[in-house]
C-alpha cells in the first residue's frame, strides 16, 4: 500500500462532488452507482449521508476507531484527529489520512481504519495532548473513566515522548457553582463543552479564547461559572471527555457504582435518567444518549435535584391526630384508624361523603390504584386529580373536538416542521429540555409567541403576541379570521377530515376586528402577519401550557388552537398537530388512569350504562352512574358539609390551589383528612392521618408523558425505612377494608390496566423497553407516534367557535384592583419547590420576584429589591420587586416557588366555565410598598 499525504493534490473527491459527478452523469464506476465503499478491502453498502466513522462503527462496532472530540449527541467536529483514518481511490492505492467523524463515505473509497501509518498518527497525537494534561490519573475523578485515559491506553501511549515545555498545569479551580465545577488544567480543547452548550442546550455560555496556545475555554466574559448565565443543564460535563468541566457528584466517576436507568420525576417531558448508587445511595445522575425523550440531555431538575430523597425532613413513620397533636404511630394503627373512620362515615353518610384527590407526580399504577379505591372499595365518583388545576381543559377541548385529549405529536417532529406557535407556555423554565429544542428551533425558523410576558422563547420568535392575560380567545380569533378572510384555509382537509365548517365560519367572520384588538392590546397587523405565517408554512406544530388552560374561557381556548390546525389541515403527519406541554410529569397518566369523577380507567364515561355495567363487571363492585365532584366542588361541598372525609395522595393542596382561606376552610372542616406525602407540608399539617410515601427513586411503575410515551419508572434504591409507596399503601388500605388486592407490583398491574383501558391493551412491563411506548397500543405491541392519520378519534374534526367574553374576576373587582397580576415559573424550581427547595437548587434561585414594568414602578415609587404587597379580593401578599420590561405595563408576573409569600393567598376561586381548572393567570390586584415586618426586608 502506498500513500500520499499531499492533501492539496490528493485524487480523493468530496462527498459533494460525488454528488455533482452523480447528477452530472459522468460517473460511470459501478461501484460507485451501488454505493459501495470498502474497509480494509472489503466491500460494504453504504446508507445515505453516512460518515466514515459511522460506517466504520456499523461494521465493526465502536472500538476500532477511536475518537474524543466526538460524541453521540454532537455535530461531527472533527478538530482532535484521533478519528483519522487512510483512504484511498484504489485498492491499497495512495491514500490521505482523514477525520473519519465529519468525513462523508465516498462511493468506491478503500478506508484502512488502523494502518500502522495511522496508529503512529494517533499514539502522537495523544503524547502532544498528554505534554499538556496532569498525569495525576490516580487522584482524578474520572479515573477508570476517562476518555483521554481510555484513548491513550487504547493506542498504546505508554510515555511522552516529548520534553516538558510551556503548559496550562497551574490554572485555578473552579468551584463557585453548587453543581457545576471547573478544573481547566485537565481541558484538552476538544470543543465538546462549546458545543454541548450551543447545540444541545442553546445557551452559548462556554466558548473558545485566545489563539494557539493561548486557547482556553471561558465563561460568559471569563467569569466564573455561578456569574455567568449558565442554566446548569450539565451538558458541558456530561461532555466533557475528562474532568476539566464537572459537577459536585464527580457524576463521571464511576467507583463502586451501579447504573439504573428510570424517569425523571420533575416535569412532563419525561427524560430518561441514568442512576448512578454507591452502597444503596444515590450517587450521580447522568443522561442515556439513546434515550429518544432527551437523547443525553436533561435540565438540572432532573440531573442535579434529586437530594430531597433522602433529605432528613424526609417523613418516617405514619402520625395520627391525638388531642390536637400529629403522633407517630403504626402502620397497623394508622390502617385501622382510617378504616374504622372511613367505614362510618360510609355507614353514616353514604360514600359520597367520601373524595380522593391522585397525583399527577404517582406512577400510573398508583394513580389506577387510586381511583379503583375510591370507586370499588368506597363506592363513590369523587375522584379528581391535580390535572384538574392544570391541563383538564386540554383534555376537554380536544376530546370535543379531535375525540382524545392528548398530544398529537411527538417532539421530534421538530426535525420535520416549518413554523412553531407556543402559546401561553414558557418551555425553557417549565417544560426545559423541550424548552431547548423549541429554542433552537426559534434561533433558526419562524416561530410565533402567544404570551403576555417576553419570555425567553418570545426573544428568539419572529412574531411575539404580546396580549393582555385572560383574552387568549379573542387574539386566536383574530388569527382564524385572517387566515378565512386571506383565504388561506385547507379547503381539502376541511371537506374531507371535519364537521361544522360553515357555522364556525359565519361566526369567525362577523368578528369586530378593532374589538378584538384594544381587547388583546396586540396590533392587528402583527396578528394578521403571524396568522398568514401560521397558514403558509408548509407544516406547522404548536405547543400550549397553563398559559391557556388556566383561565375561565381555557377548554375553549384549547378548543381553538385545535381549530386553527384544522382549518389549514395541520393534522395527520410529521411536524404538525396540537402538542400540550405537560407540566408534572404524569398528568397525562393520572387522566388516562381514570382519575377524574366523570370517566373512568380509559376515559369511559361513567353515567353511559354500558360503561358502568363495565366498570362493575371488571371491579366487581356497585358503582355509581352518576358524576362524582371535581376538586373545586370537593371544598365546596366540604365547607356546606356534604363532604366528611377526604384523602390525598401527594398533593399539597393548601399551597398549590388557589384561593387559600377557601382551601383552609373547606379541609377545616373535614372530619377525615388523610394526606400521603414525603414531607411535612402545609397540608399534611392539617391533616388527621399523615402517611409516609416513597419518593420516584424508590418504586417502580410508569410515567406517561405529554408524548403519550409510557416509561418505565424502575426502584433505584430501597424505600426509606419506615415510608411505603404509594401503591402499596393503597393497596394495603383496600385490603384493609374488604376489597382484596396483591401486593404492588407495576408489571402485574399492567397486566390489569391493559384489560380495562383499549390504548394499552398490548402494554406489558417486559415490553416497554428502555424508550416505552406511546399509546395507543395495540394488542400486538404496536405503539402510536402521530394520532388521527386518517381519521379523527370521534370520526371527523368538529369545529366549534368561540366568544370572547371577559373573566368575572375582572368584571367584579377590576374597578378596585385595575391591575392584572399573571404567575410564571423560574427554571430551578419546581411548582412550591417542595422537592427543590430541599436541593443545591435553593442557592441559585433563593426567593420569588415580582415583574413589574418600569412606568408602574415610578407611579408608584417602586425601586428593584423593594418589598411590595399584592393586594387583591382575596388578601394580600409580599413580595420583592424587580423592574422589567418583560412585562407590559398594567401587568405584574410573579413566580410562586416559595410558600413563605403564600401567593395562593391573593388568586381567586374562578375556574375555566367547563373543565372548572382554576383561573391562576388572571388576578387582579394593585400594589404598594411593604408595610410592618416586610418593609423592614428592603
Ligand atoms: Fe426532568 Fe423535565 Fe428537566 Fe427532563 S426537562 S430533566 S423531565 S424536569
Amino acid at each position: 500500500m502506498t500513500f500520499d499525504t499531499k492533501s492539496s493534490t490528493s485524487p480523493i473527491i468530496t462527498a459533494r462532488e460525488t454528488s455533482s459527478d452523480k447528477n452530472s452523469g459522468s460517473n460511470s464506476n459501478p461501484k460507485v452507482d451501488a454505493k459501495i465503499a470498502y474497509i480494509d478491502n472489503v466491500p460494504h453498502e453504504i446508507r445515505d449521508g453516512e460518515t466514515i466513522l459511522q460506517l466504520v462503527r456499523r461494521i465493526h462496532g465502536a472500538e476500532l476507531v477511536p475518537t474524543l472530540c466526538d460524541a453521540p449527541n454532537l455535530e461531527p467536529f472533527g478538530s482532535c484527529r484521533i478519528c483519522s483514518v487512510d483512504v484511498a481511490l484504489t485498492e491499497n492505492g495512495s491514500a490521505k489520512s482523514m477525520a473519519s467523524c465529519h468525513t462523508p463515505v465516498m462511493p468506491g473509497s478503500y478506508i484502512y481504519p488502523s494502518s500502522d501509518r495511522i496508529q503512529k498518527l494517533r499514539k502522537n497525537i495523544i503524547e502532544l495532548v498528554l505534554t499538556d494534561h496532569p498525569l495525576d490519573c490516580l487522584t482524578c475523578e474520572v479515573n477508570n473513566n476517562c476518555e483521554l485515559q481510555e484513548v491513550a491506553a487504547k493506542v498504546g501511549v505508554r510515555k511522552v515522548r516529548y520534553p516538558e515545555g510551556k503548559n496550562h498545569l497551574d490554572r485555578e479551580k473552579d468551584l463557585s457553582h453548587p453543581y457545576m465545577t471547573s478544573d481547566m488544567s485537565k481541558c484538552i480543547n476538544c470543543f465538546r463543552c462549546v458545543r454541548a452548550c450551543e447545540e444541545v442546550q442553546g445557551q452559548f455560555v462556554l466558548s473558545m479564547a485566545g489563539r494557539g496556545f493561548d486557547s482556553h475555554i471561558v465563561k460568559g466574559s471569563e467569569v466564573n461559572f455561578f456569574e455567568s448565565d449558565c442554566v446548569s443543564c450539565g451538558a458541558c460535563a456530561q461532555a466533557c471527555p475528562t474532568s476539566a468541566i464537572s459537577d459536585v457528584f464527580e457524576s463521571k466517576s464511576i467507583v463502586g457504582t451501579e447504573k439504573t436507568r428510570t424517569i425523571c420525576t420533575y416535569c412532563g417531558v419525561g427524560c430518561n435518567l441514568d442512576v448512578a448508587t454507591v452502597n444503596g445511595k444515590v450517587k450521580s445522575i447522568q443522561a442515556p444518549y439513546d434515550a429518544k425523550v432527551n437523547e443525553g440531555h436533561t435540565c438540572l431538575k432532573g440531573r442535579y435535584a434529586f437530594g430531597f430523597y433522602n433529605h432528613p425532613d424526609r417523613l418516617r413513620t405514619p402520625l395520627i391526630r391525638k388531642n390536637g397533636e400529629l403522633t407517630p404511630a403504626t402502620w397497623d394503627e394508622a390502617y385501622d384508624f382510617i378504616a374504622d373512620k372511613l367505614n362510618a362515615i360510609k355507614t353514616d353518610f353514604g360514600p359520597d361523603y367520601i373524595a380522593g384527590i391522585s397525583s399527577a407526580r404517582c406512577t400510573n399504577e398508583e394513580n389506577y390504584l387510586m381511583q379503583k379505591f375510591i370507586r370499588a372499595t368506597i363506592g363513590t365518583n369523587n375522584i379528581d386529580s391535580c390535572a384538574r388545576v392544570c391541563h383538564s381543559p386540554t383534555a376537554l377541548g380536544m376530546q370535543r373536538t379531535f375525540g382524545t385529549g392528548a398530544a398529537t405529536n411527538s417532539v421530534v417532529d421538530l426535525k420535520f416542521t416549518n413554523l412553531i406557535m407556543v402559546i401561553g407556555a414558557n418551555p425553557t423554565d417549565g417544560h426545559p429540555v423541550t424548552g431547548a429544542k423549541l429554542k433552537q428551533f426559534a434561533m433558526k425558523n419562524t416561530a410565533i409567541v402567544i404570551d403576555p410576558r417576553r419570555t425567553e422563547m418570545a426573544k428568539y420568535a419572529k412574531y411575539h403576541l404580546q396580549l393582555r392575560p385572560g383574552t387568549n380567545v379573542a387574539l386566536l380569533n383574530m388569527m382564524l379570521y385572517y387566515i378565512i378572510s386571506e383565504g388561506l384555509e385547507d379547503k381539502s382537509f376541511i371537506a374531507n377530515r371535519t364537521e361544522g365548517y360553515d357555522d364556525f365560519k359565519t361566526k369567525i367572520l362577523a368578528l369586530d376586528i378593532a374589538e378584538a384588538e384594544k381587547i388583546t392590546g396586540v396590533d392587528c397587523l402583527l396578528v394578521r402577519a403571524a396568522a398568514m405565517a401560521y397558514a403558509s408554512a408548509p407544516n406547522a406544530m404548536s405547543f400550549h401550557g397553563l398559559g391557556v388552560t388556566e383561565h375561565s374561557l381555557g377548554t375553549f381556548t384549547v378548543m381553538q388552537i385545535a381549530d386553527l390546525a384544522m382549518i389549514t389541515g395541520n393534522i395527520g403527519r410529521r411536524g404538525v398537530g396540537v402538542n400540550p406541554l405537560r407540566g408534572q410529569n404524569n398528568v397525562q397518566g393520572a387522566a388516562d388512569m381514570g382519575c377524574q369523577p366523570h370517566q373512568g380507567a380509559g376515559y369511559f364515561d361513567v353515567t353511559v350504562p354500558e360503561y358502568h355495567q363495565k366498570y362493575e363487571a371488571f371491579y366487581g363492585a356497585k358503582l355509581p352512574n352518576y358524576v362524582g365532584y371535581k376538586i373545586p366542588q370537593m371544598y365546596d361541598a366540604a365547607l356546606a358539609g356534604k363532604l366528611k372525609a377526604l384523602w390525598l395522595m401527594g398533593e399539597d393542596v393548601v399551597q398549590t390551589d388557589p384561593n387559600t382561606h377557601h382551601v383552609k376552610a373547606a379541609l377545616g372542616k373535614l372530619d377525615l383528612l388523610i394526606v400521603q406525602e414525603i414531607f411535612m407540608t402545609e397540608t399534611a399539617l392539617m391533616a388527621d392521618v399523615v402517611l409516609p410515601a416513597a419518593s420516584f427513586l424508590e418504586k417502580s411503575g410508569t410515567f406517561t408523558n405529554g408524548e403519550r410515551r409510557i416509561q418505565k419508572v424502575q426502584q433505584v434504591v430501597e424505600p426509606l425505612e419506615g415510608t411505603k409507596s404509594d401503591g402499596q399503601i393503597m393497596v394495603d388500605i383496600m385490603n384493609r377494608m374488604g376489597y382484596e388486592q396483591t401486593d404492588y407490583n407495576a408489571e402485574t398491574l399492567l397486566e390489569e390496566i391493559a384489560q380495562i383501558v383499549p390504548f394499552f391493551e398490548g402494554v406489558k412491563w417486559k415490553e416497554l423497553g428502555d424508550n416505552g411506548k406511546q399509546w395507543p397500543v395495540a394488542k400486538d405491541g404496536t405503539d402510536t407516534e402521530i394520532l388521527h392519520i386518517t381519521e379523527f378519534k370521534r370520526g371527523k374534526g368538529k369545529f366549534i367557535s368561540a366568544e370572547w367574553r371577559e373573566t368575572s374576576e375582572i368584571i367584579k373587582n377590576g374597578a378596585e384592583f385595575p391591575y392584572i397580576i399573571t404567575t410564571n415559573r423560574e427554571l430551578e424550581h419546581y411548582n412550591n419547590g417542595t422537592m427543590t427547595r430541599r436541593t443545591g437548587n435553593v442557592k441559585i434561585v433563593t426567593e420569588d420576584l415580582l415583574l413589574i414594568h418600569p412606568i408602574d414602578a415610578e407611579r408608584h415609587e417602586i425601586k428593584s429589591g423593594d418589598m411590595v404587597c399584592v393586594i387583591s379580593a382575596r388578601g394580600k401578599v409580599d413580595v420583592k420587586a424587580k423592574i422589567s420590561d418583560e412585562v407590559k405595563p398594567g401587568i405584574f408576573s410573579s413566580t410562586f416557588h416559595f410558600p413563605e409569600i403564600a401567593m395562593n393567598n391573593i388568586t381567586s376561586s374562578e375556574c375555566d366555565t367547563d373543565a372548572m381548572c382554576p383561573e391562576y393567570k388572571v388576578v387582579a390586584c394593585t400594589i404598594r410598598k411593604s408595610k410592618g415586618k416586610f418593609k423592614e426586608l428592603v
